[in-house]
């Protein structure tokens, strides 16, 4: 069954376009601390699931978002493929039609946690997901959430890396965003809009 609940064609030409049109500026980033690689790598996980997307908008919500954590795996690759990829595959693992969203959050942002050995303020994508995780426990507006998202990945600027490629840098990571947080903050950005978007369409009862 289709959860209506959740945009998914929005989310997937959403986060496809926000990471693509930003694909230069995330390279750039990773330039900085790392190889250089982040916005290719993340523009080429989001076209995967992009030309995939007439499969996935008519496969049933947990088979629709294990199949993206597939792609992302497969497509992203660096360290972040297998991060984003293990966030969509245990969301796919724990929905269910009456899902909680903010337990299945959790536990998907747990397994990218033990996936990558990282936490809190270890300078990675992690450092908007706890946030925006607490946003969500808040029952925040999907624009909160969103700015939310934003200011997260912000304060990755003082911190200095303890995992991933930017973390061979020791001190000299200091003073910089990291590249990991700015592209999950453009998705959760990207996915907010769709939910405000589809919050503000009233709803038709058919009965
Ligand atoms: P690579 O570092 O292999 O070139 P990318 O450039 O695509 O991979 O991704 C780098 C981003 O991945 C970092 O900015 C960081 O946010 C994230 N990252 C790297 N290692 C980890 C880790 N162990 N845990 C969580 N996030 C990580
Ligand atoms: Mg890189």
């Amino acid at each position: 069954m289709f959860d209506d609940r959740f945009p998914i064609a929005c989310f997937i030409e959403a986060c496809r376009d926000a990471v693509v049109c930003n694909a230069d500026y995330l390279s750039e980033l990773d330039r900085a601390i790392g190889d250089g690689d982040h916005g290719t790598n993340m523009a080429r996980g989001m076209e995967s699931v992009f030309g995939a997307r007439d499969d996935l908008t008519s496969l049933p919500m947990n088979e629709a978002l294990s199949t993206i954590g597939t792609l992302l795996v497969m497509n992203i690759g660096g360290a972040s493929g297998p991060l984003y990829g293990t966030l969509l595959l245990t969301l796919g693992k724990v929905w269910t039609s009456d899902v909680d969203f903010h337990s299945a959050l959790s536990q998907a942002i747990e397994a990218v946690s033990k996936r990558g050995k990282s936490k809190i303020e270890d300078k990675t994508l992690l450092d908007v997901l706890y946030p925006v995780l607490v946003a969500v426990s808040e029952r925040r507006s999907m624009d909160e959430i969103s700015e939310k998202a934003w200011q997260a990945a912000q304060m990755t600027i003082p911190l200095k890396a303890k995992r991933g490629r930017a973390s061979y840098l020791g001190d000299r990571s200091v003073g910089h965003l990291d590249p990991g947080a700015v592209s999950c903050a453009l998705l959760v950005r990207a996915i907010c809009k769709c939910m405000a978007e589809t919050e503000n369409v009233p709803k038709v009862n058919y009965a």
